[in-house]
């Protein structure tokens, strides 16, 4: 049977639509926040292998409530209007969701990056570093570009240098991209941010008993079966945190070659370094079991299925064979409009993407942050907080010794106690509270109001009630 899809731009704007029919906004408004303010195609020429190729790409900007707007480069074949417009509005609420002061955006290049040499990756990206700059697509204190799928720290480098040499007088030149290598302006963290964001959003997911009681699920994570679809930045990271610090068991991988299984949990760290060696999951010595359909990896049963690679993958033709309690939206859209109605009847809980992906956009921030301050996190204080809690302990032994106590402190506790937070742990710890703190608002809704009947149209409540209240400030 066939059946309509909507696209992903549709997709969205449905779940929008039906989450604004349930709040009260002023007449107009609503519109204006759900429409994309501005998208940007352009089409350049590189030369390359004795000829010039035309490239296309895009940068979408989808609400300036709050500037800069923030939103990843994609590359990859599927890039699209449609597709970039998607993912920028979803930038917008994901933003407001966790309460990060930018707007959303979104871009891209319509290329496969695995079809070009490093060097031609280079010339690409810098070229398309031009031409947004032109039209300050790019600029710390307008538009803010991050990774997507298909980039990463490497072509971050290459536009925060692009940029650089075009606006050598701008001091916060380094801020006008995030996900840098730490060498070149980046932040400790960024690059696990969105998996380590995706693993605090299941622990907070697990600390509340009533969501955890709709979702079918007890205890613990220790033992629960685990499926990922996409071993990538996202995938590999929530994979790791879930199985190694944990104790989960990751039941299957889906990769673009097929899906392979282990019902004792595969190790993702060799599954990982296989992948790289061989280009897919094909032959991984650790499974159990191996099948060419990758998609109908995401139908075995499993406690939680954690789609961490592209967009649409559950759509009204597989939705009810999905096998699982509880869904993790890793991935930006993995599942339509259509399957979501079908897999919310069968009562399975989706925790949606804009909040369960938010942790990259969080990390970006701070490292947005540092750029602008010029300095590290934690660098002015921390020695002063070893000195105090030193103080502290020296004290305590002190007057153990005085009064003949006889009290000791482990070594692990003075190690652990005494030690001032390095900027990575400053980093968790504000990416731990943001993700807290952002369940709660839509949990807080979840469970008090009758109309929301699931977490995806309590997360679209909390965004759009934020965005309508800075329009309102704003006079409009
Ligand atoms: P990535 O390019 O690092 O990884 C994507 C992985 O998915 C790759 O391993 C690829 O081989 C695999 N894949 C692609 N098509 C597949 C298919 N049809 N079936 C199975 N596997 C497939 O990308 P990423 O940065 O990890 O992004 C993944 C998703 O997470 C995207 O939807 C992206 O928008 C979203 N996201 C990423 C970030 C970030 O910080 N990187 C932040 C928020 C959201």
């Amino acid at each position: 049977m066939s059946h309509p899809q909507t696209s992903f731009r549709d997709s969205v704007d449905r779940m929008f639509t039906h989450a604004a029919s349930l709040m009260d906004l002023p007449q107009g408004l609503e519109e204006k926040i759900r429409v994309c303010n501005s998208t940007y195609t352009v089409r350049f020429g590189v030369r390359m292998r004795g000829g010039i190729h035309t490239i296309t790409g895009y940068r979408s900007v989808h609400s300036e409530h709050m500037e800069p707007v923030k939103g990843g480069i994609r590359y990859a074949m599927s890039v699209s209007q449609d597709e970039v417009e998607a993912l920028a509005a979803l930038m917008t609420y994901k933003c407001a969701l966790v309460e990060v002061p930018f707007g959303g955006s979104k871009g891209g290049l319509a290329i496969d990056p695995r079809a070009y040499t490093e060097e031609e990756l280079e010339r690409i990206t810098r070229r398309f570093t031009y031409e947004l700059s032109r039209r300050s697509l790019i600029s710390p204190s307008q538009n803010v570009p991050a990774p997507d799928m298909g980039t990463g720290e490497r072509e971050m480098a290459w536009m925060a240098d692009a940029y650089k040499r075009l606006h050598p007088d701008d001091i916060d030149a380094r801020g006008c991209v995030t996900g840098k290598p730490v060498s070149f302006g980046g932040i400790q963290g960024r690059v696990e941010a969105t998996g380590r964001g995706v693993q605090y959003a299941i622990h907070e997911f697990f600390r509340h008993p009533e969501a955890m009681k709709t979702a079918g699920l007890e205890g613990g994570l220790e033992g629960k079966r685990i499926i990922v679809q996409g071993l990538g930045n996202v995938g590999f990271h929530a994979a790791q945190f879930l199985s190694d610090n944990d104790g989960a068991k990751i039941i299957a991988v889906s990769e673009r070659d097929g899906a392979v299984m282990n019902p004792d949990g595969l190790h993702i760290g060799d599954l990982r370094e296989h992948i790289r060696e061989t280009g897919g999951v094909a032959g991984f010595a650790g499974a159990t079991g191996y099948s060419q359909n990758s998609l109908g990896a995401l139908e075995m049963d499993c406690d939680i299925l954690i789609p961490a690679a592209i967009e649409g993958v559950i759509d009204a033709s597989n939705a009810d064979r999905i096998n699982t309690r509880l869904i993790v939206e890793a991935a930006n859209g993995p599942i339509t409009a259509e399957a979501d109605e079908i897999l919310r009847k069968r009562g399975i809980v989706i925790v949606p993407d804009m909040y369960a992906n938010a942790g990259g956009v969080t990390v970006s921030y701070f490292e947005w942050v540092k750029n602008l301050t010029h300095i590290r996190f934690g660098r002015m204080e921390r020695r002063e907080q070893e000195a105090r809690t030193n103080l502290l302990v020296t004290e305590l032994e002190r007057l153990s010794a005085d009064k003949g106590l006889g009290w000791t402190l482990t070594k692990d506790f003075k190690d652990r106690y005494l030690k001032g937070a390095s900027e990575l742990e400053l980093v968790r710890s504000g990416l731990d509270d943001t993700m807290r703190g952002a369940f709660q608002s839509m949990a807080e809704i979840w469970y008090s109001d009758d109309k929301v009947e699931d977490l995806r149209t309590a997360a679209y409540v909390v965004a759009i009630r934020r965005i309508a209240q800075s329009y309102q400030a704003m006079g409009l």
